[in-house]
């Protein structure tokens, strides 16, 4: 977590997103929209500054918040939570996984998650001192797909804690009801809890449908659920998130969370609170054009020559870029070659996808984020997605032209 001479590094997110400003590149690196949400949700936090919501307010979120996301949670999934003891509100769902990971995990524990992986989970891992285990998601014929036989070898006898994401950042992967099923049993076996980061549960496509592991049998009673506001309406910078679950989780939860933050967004909570019960329609449409979105990156990063499908969620493509890397036997490639190449400090014949995406802002004009972000440095799972890289659609349509127009000239 610190880099050299006691600094913080800056999250890959960061750096990318740094070096898009400096080169003027389209910004596909970081995830987050370029337009903010419905103005009614905006109006409404405004609204509740100026009556007077500036205080701190309760350290497990507000009764009207906690009640929303019980009923959202009922009317989408059928899932029955008591909002006063099994629902707390956190800032953003980084702070409820952190809070979670560092709440019920400890030296001597082993925590389980998928890898690729999203970065804060290892970094709460490495803070809370437990030993970080893998199962990779590898990509194949139907995206990327979990390895259920890595998943049984990694859930044994020290597992406390399984961390699942669905749809998963940064593959796009919805995981399917079988798939989920394998974790459960894996779960219940190893007498593990399950904690689910779900932030995209609203954003999937081509009738992919999101399931809860809390609704699997059994599982409600060992899982905890964390969700937020940023990605369902568009306000990731309020940081409204929440996690739900059993009643002495959530207390472990808040016992930690009490003091990382104690409380915060006290205008923006009873905001999301009316947008979680009355923001349906604004969720679908968010849907529908974001699928849009998804397409014209997905073709346009086709015809520039990297290997891609579409998601069936999120807001990310992944995309192999071997293709434009040459390497061992292939031509000259075209934009790893001479002598930036070497000072990137190559490896494997070219297929570096970390150097690749450093380079691509200066040279095509485009910023993504290399897959190898989201692995274990050294991993089996990073040397395989080694040239992969990520790039986000969640940005206006223009932007999205401009940079698949760039991206062309790669070709
Ligand atoms: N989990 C995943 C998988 C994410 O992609 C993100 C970032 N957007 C978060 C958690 C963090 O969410 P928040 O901004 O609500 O803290
Ligand atoms: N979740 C966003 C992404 O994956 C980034 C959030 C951040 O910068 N930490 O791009």
């Amino acid at each position: 977590l610190i880099g050299p001479g006691g600094r913080a590094r800056p999250t890959i997110f960061a750096e990318m997103t740094a070096l898009a400003h400096e080169t003027g590149a389209a910004n596909l690196g970081q995830g987050f929209p370029d337009e903010d949400g419905p103005s009614w949700i905006r109006e409404a936090a405004e609204r509740a500054m100026r009556l007077g919501a500036n205080q701190y307010p309760p350290g497990r979120g507000i009764p009207e918040l906690r009640a929303a996301v019980a009923g959202h949670q009922r009317r989408h999934y059928g899932i029955e939570l008591d909002p006063e003891r099994e629902v707390l509100v956190t800032a953003g769902a980084t702070e409820a996984l952190t809070a979670a990971i560092l709440a019920l995990t400890g030296p001597g524990d082993e925590v389980v998650t998928l890898e690729p992986f999203y970065d804060s989970h290892a970094a709460a891992i490495a803070m809370s001192g437990a030993t970080h285990v893998t199962v990779p998601l590898l990509p194949g014929p139907d995206g990327f797909r979990l390895d259920t036989e890595a998943l049984d070898t990694a859930v044994g006898a020290r597992t406390r804690l399984i961390v699942v994401n669905t749809p998963h950042n940064p593959t796009g992967t919805v995981l399917t009801p079988a798939e989920l099923q394998r974790v459960a049993d894996a779960a219940q076996r190893a007498d593990a809890i399950v904690l689910t980061d779900e932030v995209y549960e609203h954003l999937t496509f081509d009738g992919a449908r999101h399931t809860p592991i809390a609704t699997l049998p059994g599982m409600a009673a060992r899982t905890l659920t964390v969700s937020s506001a940023g990605k369902t309406f568009s306000f990731t910078g309020w940081k409204i998130g929440w996690i739900s679950g059993p009643s002495e989780l959530i207390e472990a939860v808040l016992a930690i969370k009490q003091f990382l933050t104690y409380s915060g967004g006290a205008p923006f909570q009873p905001a999301i609170a009316r947008a979680l019960t009355e923001g349906d329609r604004d969720i679908a449409e968010l849907r529908d054009s974001l699928s849009r979105r998804r397409g014209l990156l997905v073709d346009g990063l086709r015809d520039a020559g990297f290997e891609a499908s579409a998601p069936q969620g999120t807001y990310f493509v992944c995309a192999d870029a071997a293709p434009l890397m040459g390497g061992a036997g292939a031509d000259a490639a075209p934009l790893m070659g001479g002598a930036g190449a070497d000072a990137a400090g190559l490896a494997g014949g070219g297929r570096d996808g970390a150097a690749f995406a450093r380079e691509l802002p200066g040279r095509a004009g485009v910023a993504c984020v290399p897959l190898s972000a989201f692995c274990r440095p050294g991993s089996a799972t990073s040397e395989t997605l080694s040239s992969w890289l990520r790039f986000t659609f969640v940005k206006d349509e223009p932007t999205l032209r401009t940079a698949v127009e760039r991206l062309r000239s790669l070709a």
